[in-house]
């Protein structure tokens, strides 16, 4: 689907829209209604059950999305969190450097100077996108950070927060503290990110607010205990940025053991492996969509030791975009927050040594995967448009309809408020032919749909008791007794995994 066509659906079903519509909308900036927060909060759920899940030691906590400015002076961003904005002479209109040079140069422009990008724009005669003219300039940084005036005085600074890891890095000393002292230790955090984009765009993949998911992982670089031997064989798929620069494109499958003798710590690609599965089993994503982008050193930051990004392929975007990544950030958060803040932040270990925890880092993208799920999940099939989405993600697991609402209507109800007493979100929808209810449903990817009838009702008839349950992906029915209903839903609305910590 295209781009435009998957936004007009969702906005048509209440999924999300622009906010501030009525004042012809705030760029970069979505609301989420109903159906879309459901789903959103589901996906939440999903990987909080799935990350937090690996191990007993991690945790999720709820930090501030404000951050005072000394925080971000030490963690970098107050210098370096920038992206090179390009403005044209002509017509005044600015750009995201790598927005002008997509064409040009399809990698992104991370690690080129200013001048290097401005030498790009130059020897391939780049053009203002607005106005056609020869006019862009060389570019500068602008960061991105939102600046707020801190207390009434204003004479100092805070910031919104560009990133939620930084409240998990601040939050370890005071989790060692109150926790087991023991490593490792995972802090994972849900929140909101806030960045000043220069062009918000493709909807939720450049918004000026959005939400990661982020587990931080901080560990002894020399022990690290994890069961590799169970993902050895795992096959991932992967594109070195070694096979990039001989010219290769396509990602190949090679397995655990074989990146681990590439050179990868087994940490590195033991995680590498429970973000893929993530991708692949909990949210469904096929294989062949998705890849595992390596960036080079020029690449990725430099506080970044091995980076992997999570990248799916999406029509609706026109090729792999990033949803989700793996970085591997050694000691630099709390070393530089120990020196920001004058006090050391370094714990002994069982050995005796003193030591700054190392981090590793994974993170994915809600509302990037909100997109992607829609972008892999809705297509048409014949006359209908269906949402193939795992159940336990549908913002509506069920649906109870009842056949004729005049005479029928009192036991669906009756039945949604025994299925919502089971913990199972159920809908009542009474509007318009059984036909029309299968559609509405079927396009927010709600799995089994549930009428009562006149056969439900009589006790004379064989089916008395019974409800037709039908399938959103086959569209096949059978009649379930109405009893058996609540516990046959849950079963397919549950989470892959259950939180094993907290
Ligand atoms: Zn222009």
């Amino acid at each position: 689907m295209k781009i435009e066509e998957l936004y007009a659906l969702l906005r048509r079903r209440g999924l999300l829209w622009p906010t501030a519509e009525v004042y012809g909308s705030a760029a970069g900036l979505y609301d989420y209604g109903p159906l879309g927060h459901a789903l959103k909060r589901r996906l939440e759920m999903a990987w909080e059950s799935w990350f937090l899940g690996l191990s007993e030691d991690y945790y999720r906590i709820e930090p501030a999305e404000i951050l005072p400015e000394p925080v971000v002076r030490a963690s970098g961003h107050l210098a370096n969190f920038t992206d090179p904005e390009v403005s044209c002479a002509e017509c005044h209109a600015s750009f995201r450097a790598e927005t002008v040079l997509e064409k040009v140069r399809p990698v992104g422009v991370d690690g080129l100077s200013s001048e290097e990008i401005g030498r790009l724009i130059a020897d391939n005669q780049v053009r203002c996108p607005s106005c056609g003219k020869r006019a862009l300039e060389v570019p500068r940084p602008f960061n991105l950070m939102f600046e707020l005036d801190w207390g009434a005085a204003g004479k100092e600074h805070a910031y919104l927060a560009p990133e939620t890891a930084q409240a998990s890095y601040l939050a370890f000393p005071r989790m060692w503290d109150v926790g087991r002292h023991s490593l490792p230790l995972g802090i994972g955090v849900i929140g909101h990110a806030y960045r000043n984009e220069i062009a918000p765009r493709q909807v939720l993949f450049r918004m000026r607010s959005f939400t990661q998911a982020e587990l931080q992982i901080f560990f002894d670089p020399e022990h690290f205990d994890l069961p590799f031997p169970s993902v050895a064989d795992e096959r991932l798929p992967v594109l070195r940025a070694s096979d990039r620069a001989r010219g290769l494109a396509a990602p190949e499958l090679v397995s655990a053991r074989a990146l681990v003798e590439s050179g990868l710590p087994e940490f590195y690609v033991y995680h590498l492996v429970q973000e893929l599965r993530f991708f692949r089993d909990v949210l469904g994503y096929p294989t062949e969509r998705i890849r595992l982008f390596e960036k080079s050193e020029s690449e990725r930051a430099f506080y970044n030791r091995i980076q992997f990004d999570v990248e799916v392929n999406l029509e609706s975007l026109g090729g792999f975009r990033e949803v989700g990544a793996l970085h591997y950030r050694g000691d630099y958060d709390l070393r530089r927050h120990g020196e920001g803040s004058g006090k050391e932040i370094a714990v002994t270990v069982p050995d005796g040594r003193r030591i700054v925890p190392h981090v590793l880092e994974l993170t994915v993208g809600i509302d990037r995967n909100f997109w992607a799920l829609a972008d892999l999940g809705i297509g048409a099939e014949g006359e209908r448009t269906l949402w193939r989405l795992p159940a336990y993600l549908a913002p509506v697991p069920v649906a109870v309809f009842p056949l004729i609402a005049k005479a029928h209507g009192t036991e669906a109800r009756a039945l949604v408020e025994e299925l919502r007493g089971a913990g199972v979100p159920a809908l009542y929808d009474a509007g318009g032919t059984i036909g029309k209810r299968y559609a509405r449903m079927d396009e927010v990817g709600t799995p089994l749909c549930v009428t009562v009838d006149g056969e439900t009702l009589d006790p004379a008839h064989p089916h008395h008791g019974t409800v037709t349950v039908r399938e959103r992906d086959t569209k096949s029915q059978e009649r379930v007794p109405a009893g058996e209903l609540a516990a046959r839903v849950a079963s397919r609305v549950k989470l892959p995994r259950a939180v094993m910590a907290s």
